[in-house]
């Protein structure tokens, strides 16, 4: 296959095209079968807590772990049979921050880029290492510089051959709030520029902030797949807080079955939006006699959805 774009039937190839991944450690099984098609313009986030699968099935996209079965395209370039082309389109800011420490950070940026074959790309590199406002350290040795500087050294080198594919691995664990905002905006303006991005990560936040579509993985499978928006929508739960004038108010009987708390004259009703309309339900404390002095709705978050396929919470904020 050529490195064009598209096919010869004119649709667009997929950037990343994952097939029945499977990868154990041992006895371990790491990914037990992972299927995605993430299309080329995306902001793509896998979701999911730590020890789910996430950087085994970025480090098998990169080419840096085999699978044992199944197989990945990049670009129509397969990542065993066509390593180097299916390495060439990706640009991969792992985990784990592996650096040499005597080299400066125009070295280490010019060298990647080198290393892909790519030259004279000087205007690409100055702004790469401008928008991670790294223009002053140019000259520096890597180890003069703290984690966070380190870490936006790593994606300016990731990225020095201007893929049209990036793939970043927790780009934002552990680092401060700032930095977070910053990477956050660079990924996005990466992305508007027509970047394919896929993001790991185990901040909501971060998957809701920033990402189109995303995947769920939890113990190496892929739990959800859907457009965020679809992902929330399609939680029918529905809250809904009321504060009733009266204390002592007696709760007419076709509103008991929903109430899942009571204090004094706060309560919080819960039910499914497709089985029950808020409104029926206000209508019926109002005609019981009931004054509501206050009312307040809740839609589900990515994290109770989250909580709701896997049982399990996503790691807490980390304290920075
Ligand atoms: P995540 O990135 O979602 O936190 P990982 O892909 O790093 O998850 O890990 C998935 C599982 O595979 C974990 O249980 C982890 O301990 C295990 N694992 C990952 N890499 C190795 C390895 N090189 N050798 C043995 N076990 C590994
Ligand atoms: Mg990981």
């Amino acid at each position: 296959m050529n490195r064009a774009a598209s096919d010869t039937t004119g649709t667009a190839q997929p950037a990343l095209d994952i097939q029945g991944i499977r990868k154990s450690y041992g006895k371990l099984e790491a990914l037990k079968g992972i299927d995605l098609t993430i299309q080329q313009g995306e902001f793509f986030g896998l979701l999911g807590p730590n020890g789910a699968g996430k950087s085994t099935l970025i480090n098998t996209i990169a080419g840096l772990t085999r699978p044992d079965s199944g197989r990945v395209q990049v670009l129509g370039h397969d990542t065993v049979a066509d390593y180097r082309h299916a390495r060439r389109n990706i640009g991969v800011v792992p985990q784990e921050l592996v650096y040499d420490p005597f080299f400066t950070v125009e070295e280490v940026v010019g060298n990647q880029a080198g290393y892909f074959g790519v030259r004279g790309n000087d205007a690409w590199i100055s702004e790469l290492l401008k928008a991670l406002d790294l223009d002053d350290k140019r000259d520096s040795n890597l180890r003069q510089l703290s984690g966070g500087m380190k870490r936006r050294v790593l994606i300016a080198q990731a990225l020095a051959h201007k893929p049209p594919i990036a793939i970043l691995d927790e780009p934002t664990a552990g680092v401060d709030v700032e930095l977070r905002q910053g990477l956050w905006r660079f990924a996005q303006r990466l992305n508007r520029e027509g970047m394919t991005v896929v993001l790991t990560t185990h901040y909501l936040e971060e998957a809701e902030e920033l990402c189109d579509r995303i995947a769920i993985i939890h113990h190496g499978q892929v739990q959800a797949l859907d457009s965020k928006e679809a992902l929330l929508h399609r939680d029918t739960r529905r809250s809904m807080e009321v504060e009733l004038a009266d204390p002592e108010a007696e709760i007419p009987a076709s509103v008991t079955p929903f109430l899942m708390e009571r204090d004094g004259g706060w309560m919080r009703l819960q039910f499914n939006r497709e089985e029950q309309s808020p409104v029926a339900l206000l209508n019926q404390l109002q005609e019981a006699g009931l004054t509501i002095s206050d009312l307040q709705t809740r839609s589900p978050s990515l994290e109770d959805i989250f909580l709701d396929l896997t049982g399990e919470q996503l790691a807490p904020e980390e304290v920075t």
